[in-house]
């Protein structure tokens, strides 16, 4: 049988790739799926071997055939070499930031990252001596300005949480490299079918999988991609941290991942729709949605980035009482953290609480919606329901 993971190679189209890459069924009796494996000892046939390095498999934290089968998809939709999973779309931010600081250091961080990222970095980072400083993703100046000091490290987000501005990420990370820091980049939103940051000029790529990746709200799990000198150092805080993730959830995550391509074609058509009938209602103030032509972040999105996912915000002129009324009438929209899965989502998140770097206007409420695999016009009927009771 031929060799699976030779179909990563890049003489196949996208959808090729998702479809063929990962596990090699021969390797396990023909079975096409990878076996899920619940292991912590593995045995060795004799001393030599278990202090050799030559046996593929030598303990459950240090990998297994499933971790292979998914690390190996990602590193063919990422470009990367290596990919590591670890628990959580927040870990894939934490232990890169941790793998390339020490005490005395500076960070950059876009002021719009997910802000349980910029927890970590109040927190853990600042603790152990690491400079935390946020900046403006559209501020260009400054950003050159705040280069000008010794940084070790560069966070973006593209686009941002919660406001979905549109950095240059380009401009961004080739200005960083020009000082020596390393740019690491969380791809959630665009996942690696859509935006590939190593592509552009990024070192590390991370993705909370919780969202589209595994796609059915069921699992946590994160990924962080990158090659040579980063992609070592991030293994290394990875291996010293014993990180690691349960069979089961690499399994669903790999199963889920092989239907990315087609769940982002309907995602992404269902939030077009829905959006343009948004920008179009006068009860919303604006739609926060790069793909859509005029939004802010645009032109950007159009350049970088081959695709956009059903995740965006509107927002309304008005009080917090008067949005919250919309998201409570929704029937459609369930309010919850996390998007990705195939369901309708709304939140109504305090945006100014987790901005330090830009300011959000009081008068404006942003409501953040997850355009599910419903039918969109279900969903706008439900919008309109929603928005008439902000009306009212
Ligand atoms: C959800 C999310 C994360 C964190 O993922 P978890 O798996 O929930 O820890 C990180 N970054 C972004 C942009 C997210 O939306």
């Amino acid at each position: 049988m031929k060799d699976q993971r030779d179909t990563a190679a890049s003489r196949y189209r996208r959808a090729t790739q998702i479809a063929r890459t990962g596990n090699d069924p021969a390797e396990f009796f023909g079975f096409v799926n990878p076996p899920v494996v619940h292991a912590s000892t593995v045995l060795f046939p004799d001393v030599e071997t278990s202090f050799a390095g030559t046996q593929r498999y030598t303990y459950g934290r240090r990998g297994s055939p499933g971790v292979d089968a998914l690390c190996n998809v990602m590193n063919a939709l990422e470009g990367s070499e290596s990919t590591i999973l670890v628990p959580t779309g927040l870990v894939a931010c934490t232990v890169p930031l941790a793998a390339v600081t020490k005490a005395g250091d500076r960070v950059l961080i876009v002021d719009n990252a997910y802000a349980p990222t910029r927890k970590f970095c109040d927190g853990f980072l600042t603790r152990f001596g690491v400079e935390v400083v946020y900046f403006d993703p559209l501020d260009v100046e400054t950003y050159a300005r705040l280069l000008k000091s010794p940084t070790a490290a560069v966070f973006l987000e593209a686009p941002g949480s919660l406001t979905f501005e549109v950095p240059d990420v380009p401009l961004l990370a080739g200005m960083a490299k020009e000082v020596g820091a390393t740019v690491m980049l969380d791809n959630t939103w665009a996942t690696p079918l859509y935006f590939r940051p190593l592509d552009h000029g990024c070192d590390i790529s991370m993705h909370a999988a919780t969202k589209y990746i595994a796609g059915h709200s069921d699992l946590l799990l994160g990924t962080i991609s990158a090659n040579g000198e980063a992609a070592e150092k991030v293994k290394k805080t990875w291996d010293e941290w014993g990180e690691h993730v349960g069979p089961d959830d690499v399994y669903l995550t790999y199963r889920g991942v092989k239907t990315l391509d087609v769940r982002l074609e309907r995602h992404q058509r269902n939030a077009r729709i829905v959006a343009e009938w948004l920008a179009a209602d006068p009860r919303v103030h604006r739609v926060l949605y790069p793909a859509l032509p005029g939004a802010p972040g645009h032109e950007i999105w159009k350049r970088d980035f081959s695709g956009a996912t059903g995740l965006f915000a509107i927002t309304l002129k008005g009080d917090r009482e008067s949005a919250a009324r919309v998201v409570d009438t929704l029937d459609l929209f369930g309010i919850g953290f996390s998007w990705g899965g195939f369901e309708s989502l709304a939140t109504l998140p305090m945006v100014q609480r987790v901005r330090t770097a830009t300011t959000w206007p009081e008068d404006e409420q942003l409501i953040r919606l997850h355009i599910g695999l419903e039918d969109p016009q279900d969903l706008i009927e439900d919008l309109d329901r929603g928005l008439a009771a902000f009306a009212g």
